[in-house]
């Protein structure tokens, strides 16, 4: 089922390129394994998948250390301060940075380690209050903070769409989050660069990937649906 259903996602994922004049590896599949088991990892990875994305520090600890790695795993869920330890040194990229304590925090831990890191500053384009991120409007005052950083390495921007029926209604937020990242990158600040835009699900990444999605995290298309709610 698996198998299927990356080759259907893999399928959408080229159309969606040809469509707006995109070559197919400019977009990457993260494949969202968060509340699934190792075994449906295997499968994918069997496929061919190397990037995974989970949202919980402790449960992508424990799946990093029982599956190979040369799995790159992405994450993209709220971090606490206390489960810094967890991510760091195993993430290829954190997906979800909105403050500079918690940038501050990961470059502490990055000194004391040894390790850098690279991260996506997390925008909630839309204001919904329930998710986390921050506003379009602070983010370059943001980006120029963490930049100061000397282990936290700022390689784009990630946004969380709202749930829409219609992925058409999710278009204008891509490309705010795409047009922001164009205004930072003009700005040639230092350590920063806005190379990877994450942004489109299950339900929106096609019209993601039309407005500039360099990355794409899907779950539910993948893995099926999820029984608990996170
Ligand atoms: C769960 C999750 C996804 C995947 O969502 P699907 O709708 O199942 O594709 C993508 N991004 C984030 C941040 C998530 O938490």
């Amino acid at each position: 089922m698996v198998k299927e259903n990356l080759a259907k996602t893999e399928e959408r994922i080229k159309a969606a390129c040809e469509r707006s004049g995109r070559r197919p590896d400019s977009v990457t599949l993260i494949a969202v394994s968060k509340t699934k088991p190792v075994r449906l990892i295997e499968e994918a990875y069997e496929y061919g998948i190397r990037e995974f994305g989970e949202n919980k520090a402790q449960e992508m600890k424990e799946k990093y250390d029982v599956l190979p790695k040369n799995i790159s795993w992405h994450f993209i869920g709220h971090l606490q301060t206390n489960k810094i330890k967890y991510v760091v040194g195993r993430a290829c990229l954190i997906h979800s940075i909105d403050s500079l304590h918690l940038a501050e925090e990961i470059d502490a831990y990055c000194e004391k380690k040894g390790l850098d890191v690279d991260v996506l500053i997390e925008v909630n384009v839309a204001k919904e209050t329930t998710k986390s991120g921050i506003n379009l409007e602070e983010t370059e005052e943001l980006v120029k903070s963490i930049s100061r950083l000397s282990h936290v390495h700022i390689k784009g921007l990630m946004t969380i769409a709202p749930f829409v029926e219609n992925a058409e209604n999710n278009r204008m937020i891509f490309r705010a989050l795409k047009d922001l990242s164009v205004d930072i990158s003009r700005k040639n600040i230092d350590n920063v660069s806005m190379d990877i835009l994450s942004m489109g699900m299950t339900n929106d990444y096609e019209v993601a990937i039309e407005e500039g999605a360099t990355h794409v995290r899907v779950g539910t298309a993948i893995f099926g649906e999820r029984n608990i709610v996170v």
